[in-house]
């Protein structure tokens, strides 16, 4: 009896790491089912190593405004289905050919391919309109959210950091502008 259960912990520990093995290769975020961050290095080292890059590419940085709030509010597990509920519209609202990753704990990006800046500023516009508008229920409470994205424009010389530096720039004037909004940042710092 002893050595079945020795016997059945041994294949739960060797199937444990394997899942993890799988897990950690893999370019999926486990809790929002969007790309990860390894999978967004990928994809930026792609598209700056390819010479004459022609059309418009954009960079959202979307981060979630006082997120630490709800969490110390609501607890942790609310938090993470606020984290889901904003990837469900993500998803719902980009087209096929836009990439959506996880970036960081509360912060995702989104890669707009063939628009043009107007565009994108309604995408993005668009996106927060729904995250604020939309409540999610947990627990029967009803809890609300909103956040605020910064976006730019792919540039010829840009690496991965520079094109996610001047997104983040921008992330950080809309927070300073008084967050729940867009801003933009050019290349020349317009
Ligand atoms: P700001 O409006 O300036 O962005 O404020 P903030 O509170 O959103 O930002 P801050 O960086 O102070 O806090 C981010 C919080 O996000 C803290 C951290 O606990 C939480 N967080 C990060 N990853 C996760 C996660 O996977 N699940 C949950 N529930 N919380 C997370
Ligand atoms: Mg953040
Ligand atoms: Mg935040």
């Amino acid at each position: 009896m002893i050595e079945e259960v020795h016997k059945a912990n041994e294949i739960i520990g060797r199937l444990t790491t394997q899942i993890e093995t799988l897990e950690k290769d893999s370019n999926l975020d486990a809790l929002t089912k969007v790309f990860n961050r390894r999978a967004l290095s990928k994809y930026l080292q792609n598209i700056c190593e390819q010479k004459n890059f022609h059309h418009e590419l954009h960079l959202l940085i979307l981060d979630i405004d006082d997120f630490k709030n709800i969490n110390d509010e609501h607890g942790h597990i609310a938090g993470d289905k606020i984290l889901i509920f904003i990837a469900n519209i993500l998803k719902k609202t980009l087209r096929d050919g836009d990439k959506i990753f996880r970036y960081g704990g509360e912060e995702f990006i989104v890669i707009l391919n063939r628009i043009d800046m107007s565009h994108c500023l309604k995408i993005a516009t668009r996106i927060l309109e729904l995250i604020s508008r939309n409540k999610l229920i947990y627990q029967g409470k009803s809890l609300s959210v909103t956040a605020s994205m910064g976006t730019t424009i792919f540039e010829q010389n840009d690496t991965p950091d520079s094109f996610i530096a001047r997104a983040d720039k921008a992330l950080y004037k809309a927070k300073e502008e008084g967050k729940n909004r867009v801003h933009s940042e050019l290349a020349d710092g317009n």
